[in-house]
């Protein structure tokens, strides 16, 4: 549409909304017009499909397509569009229509986006963050900061990257993060792919709500001095910002948007903080997904495959958010998962104390949130009502705490404040059973103030001489259906039904005449009316003056009601850990610095819930040793599909991520050196459907981990080389192999189909050859899901396409193929190898000779009549 065209000719109302539209341009724009917000031209259109509205012409000829909601019940229209994604700008009327001859003005008084609105739907353990970036310099002098905010807790913390990889790392950060909203300078689009083509751009792929800002709001200059003001510091030093401009700079820009969106209520947003990634184990966006952590792979599934799923017993609200966010950025330092372990081994040994506990946390709401919503002055005295019955609970739970005795149990206990003071000074103020919105009137406690107790008493009494009016008058008429009723337009009045209307006395004035009934008032009635109105009305005021001055007084202690959040958040954790270590008996890891990474008899903490809530059999335990200093940095692991391998892998890593977040593991046994970084390359099938290249998609994550991997790293790759002709995936697959044994030294956990790479074993000294068993009996194959050493047989495939029910002509003809191409890859292989040497051994190890070699070293030549020699080797002969 072009609206300066349409602009010309249209009246004064639709000007101000193409004047609106123009400052706007990518808002939704709500127009208020009486009872209704509407929508015009493509706004109309979109929201009338999204929203399934009835589309209508505002202007027949014109045509100009316009649909609306009602005022009253925008709310949830609202939030639908901000959940898809969309922004949405409300263009209110600023005076009241009733009042003004000429046009009504109207102003956008507020900007609603998914970073800054707040969804009352949203799940207690899922943040709402928005995101702002900023890139300072160039090439190696470039650095990326981001900043995050999570307006519905006040949480606003900030990094930043540095040098010539500091993009990636960045947008790994937010692949992680998953901001709902991203703000970036317009300029940006130039330099990098914001619009997310690029192969690499998981993490800004996600974001579904992207919003230039102007290039000059990410400046220095600018944006620093807004941080500045807004926590009112002379320097940002003591936030851990000071030589941190890129970080600085993307917090100011987005203190610029919060405030050219028009949000007020920021009070809550006490602090920023300054974090660095290297306090923590590193995944990147492609690991979190793959291991499941958090979301599951397909986002139409059940949440039940994540770990976030199978480790949530936390009693709290605050308690499941630092799950969440533990689970993303487990710890890496030795001390601080020691002092985790030793609190969780605690309470895990003491059921009454740990039950204690987390009783005394039952039921604490959420304290980030319901001060988030005081904040944006959200919350009624109902709400603020529930927050005091949550700070009445915390003595309870801080007395369960200092029960304990280990280090970081003592730590907590002793600095985490009860804040009495607050939950006593709204009990003292809020009456016990106060109304949900203050305008209701009855939200301040009886004795809090004089005056407002003086004028309820004489609105009350007024209301008590109006019943005795309305007694009085019933006698004097002898009309006993009269009533004294009250409505908001007509005030006080004397209603009479239509047959009594004759015994009426001359001192009634008519005030209203209905279909049945008539309705008169009187002088005094007039007078009671006045008192009682504003006895009312000053009792309005003063209650909403003494809930302000609470609400002030609540926000004053923002920040010390966030840390004790945190604290409560910590708290609710280690007490989840050790309850699930005592439940299902899992066992503390020895955590120590070196390249171990061993496990005895472990078991997938996902797949084994699952398979006990579905009564689905049990999980067959298994172990692992690696290490990266002296022992075997690469496992390999052959086997048929469907054996294992995957289940394996995937453990070893959620095993890696649970120890180094402080919790116990479903083991027999764990040592653990810490690892630094987790990389995965896990079935590449998933991205077909995003339309990508799915060798691209796996070469590029296969460079990134060539690229960045150390020997503290922990590597899988499970099924590399799928995407592309097998000859090509063979060879690059056995390159990788051999890069990361002996130029990265990284433990790396290898799945492959590829059996030829077994042959690896020979060449390169710290590889291991492990297999998934499967047991052959009448009936085909049977999966034993146990990993043991020594290279798999054969290739099952044909066995599980028979189980499959595939013709067994198929079958047959499959197995001639097999063999023909089984020959013609042996000798590819041969050409690949460097030397003479390996050469032999390989063609001795062809998957077709295993059988035969297997048979020859369990016969028993001694015992062997000749009659059986022949036998057996006839039997050989048909195996070729
Ligand atoms: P692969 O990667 O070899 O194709 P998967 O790891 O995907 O095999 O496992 C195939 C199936 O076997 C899965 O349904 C999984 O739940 C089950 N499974 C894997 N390992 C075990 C185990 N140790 N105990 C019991 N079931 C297992």
């Amino acid at each position: 549409t072009n609206f300066a065209a349409e602009a010309a000719g249209a009246t004064p109302a639709m000007r101000q909304y193409f004047a609106a539209k123009e400052q706007y341009p990518d808002c939704l724009l709500f127009c208020r017009i009486g009872d209704f917000y509407e929508l015009f031209y493509e706004d109309a259109i979109l929201v009338s499909r999204l929203l399934q509205l009835t589309l209508t012409a505002r202007d027949r000829e014109k045509k100009q397509p316009m649909c609306g909601v009602p005022y009253h019940a925008a709310e949830v229209y609202l939030q639908k569009l901000l959940r898809m994604g969309y922004k949405i700008a409300l263009l209110e009327q600023m005076e009241d229509p009733k009042l003004t001859k000429s046009v009504v003005r109207r102003e956008v008084t507020r900007v609603l986006t998914p970073g800054t609105a707040l969804d009352p739907t949203l799940g207690a353990e899922q943040s709402n963050y928005l995101a702002s970036v900023a890139v300072l310099g160039a090439g190696a002098m470039q650095s990326c900061g981001v900043a995050l905010l999570d307006l519905s807790t006040g949480e606003f913390r900030a990094t930043e990257f540095a040098g010539s990889g500091g993009w990636a790392a960045l947008v790994d950060e937010l692949g992680r993060v998953r901001p709902v909203e991203l703000l970036y300078g317009s300029g940006l689009l130039g330099g990098v792919n914001l619009a997310g083509e690029s192969e690499t751009a998981v993490g800004l792929d996600a974001i579904r709500t992207k919003t230039a800002v102007e290039e000059w709001v990410f400046t220095a200059e600018y944006a620093v001095p807004l941080v500045r003001n807004h926590f009112k510091v002379h320097s940002l030093d003591g936030m851990g910002l000071g030589g941190h401009e890129a970080a600085a700079v993307a917090a100011g820009a987005l203190l610029h948007y919060m405030r050219a969106t028009k949000q007020g209520g920021l009070e809550h947003v006490d602090g920023l903080r300054f974090y660095e990634r290297s306090t923590c184990l590193e995944l990147d966006a492609v690991s979190v997904r793959n291991l499941e952590l958090v979301e599951p792979l397909f986002s139409g599934e059940s949440a039940q495959t994540t770990l976030f799923y199978t480790m949530d017993a936390c009693c709290t609200p605050m308690g499941k958010r630092l799950l969440r966010a533990s689970l993303l950025r487990p710890a890496s330092e030795m001390g601080e998962i020691e002092a985790r372990l030793e609190a969780v081994g605690e309470a895990a040994g003491d059921l009454r104390r740990r039950e204690d506990l987390r009783r005394s946390m039952d039921g604490l709401l959420d304290l980030e949130r319901l001060l988030g919503r005081v904040a944006l002055d959200s919350a009624g005295p109902r709400e603020v009502m529930a927050l005091a019955k949550t700070l009445g609970c915390l003595p309870g739970v801080v007395g369960a705490v200092r029960l304990f005795e280990s280090a970081r149990w003592r730590e907590l206990g002793e600095s985490v404040d009860p804040l009495e003071d607050l939950h006593e000074m709204i009990v003292r103020t809020i009456a016990e059973e106060p109304p949900v919105s203050i305008g209701d009137g009855g939200a301040i406690r009886v004795g809090v103030d004089p005056d407002l107790d003086e004028l309820r008493e004489l609105s009350r009494s007024g209301r008590q001489a109006l019943a005795a009016i309305e007694e009085r008058e019933r006698e004097r008429t002898g009309i006993g259906s009269l009533k004294v009723r009250f409505n908001n337009v007509f005030g006080y009045y004397l209603e009479v039904t239509k047959a009594n209307a004759k015994a009426v006395p001359a001192d009634y004035e008519r005030k209203q005449t209905l279909v049945n009934a008539e309705r008169f008032t009187t002088p005094e009635l007039k007078e009671y009316e006045t008192k009682i109105l504003t006895a009312q009305e000053r009792s309005g005021e003063i209650e909403r003056r003494i809930f302000a001055e609470l609400r002030r007084q609540l926000l004053e202690a923002a920040g010390r009601m966030r840390e004790t959040a945190r604290k409560i958040a910590e708290i609710d954790l280690l007490g989840c850990f050790g309850h699930l270590a005592a439940l299902r008996g899992w066992v503390r890891p020895q955590v120590e610095m070196s390249g171990v990474l061993e496990f005895v008899q472990a078991r997938h903490p996902v797949v084994e819930r699952r398979m006990e809530e579905s009564g689905g059999g049990r999980f067959v335990p298994n172990s692992v040793h690696l290490d990266a200093d002296v022992g075997p940095a690469v496992l390999l692991i052959t086997g048929p599909n469907m054996g294992g391998k995957s289940t394996y892998l995937r453990m070893a890593a959620l095993l890696v991520v649970m120890a180094q977040m402080g919790s116990f593991v479903p083991a027999e046994g764990m040592r653990l050196g810490l690892v630094d970084r987790i990389y995965t390359r896990i079935g590449a099938s998933d991205n077909v459907a995003r339309g990508r290249s799915t060798f691209m998609v796996e070469m590029t994550e296969t460079a990134a981990i060539l690229n960045t991997a150390t020997n503290r790293s922990l590597v899988l790759l499970d099924e590399m080389g799928r995407g592309t002709a097998t000859y090509d995936g063979l060879s690059l697959a056995w390159a990788t192999v051999e890069h990361l044994h002996d130029r990265i030294g990284a433990r790396t956990l290898f799945a492959t189909h590829y059996h030829e790479l077994t042959l690896l074993a020979d060449r390169l000294a710290r590889l291991t050859n492990l297999r998934v068993t499967v047991k052959e009996t009448a009936g085909g194959i049977v999966f034993l899901h146990t990993v043991e050493a020594g290279p798999a047989s054969k290739s099952y495939g044909i066995e599980v396409a028979r189980l499959a029910g595939l013709p067994s002509g198929v079958i047959a003809r499959a197995r001639e193929v097999l063999k023909v191409h089984e020959r013609a890859e042996t000798q590819q292989v041969r050409e690949a190898s460097p030397t003479e040497g390996v050469r032999m051994q390989m063609t001795m190890f062809t998957p077709l000779s295993q059988k035969i070699v297997d048979r020859l070293a369990e016969a028993d030549v001694d015992g062997l009549t000749p009659r059986d020699a022949l036998n057996l080797l006839a039997e050989l002969q048909r195996e070729l």
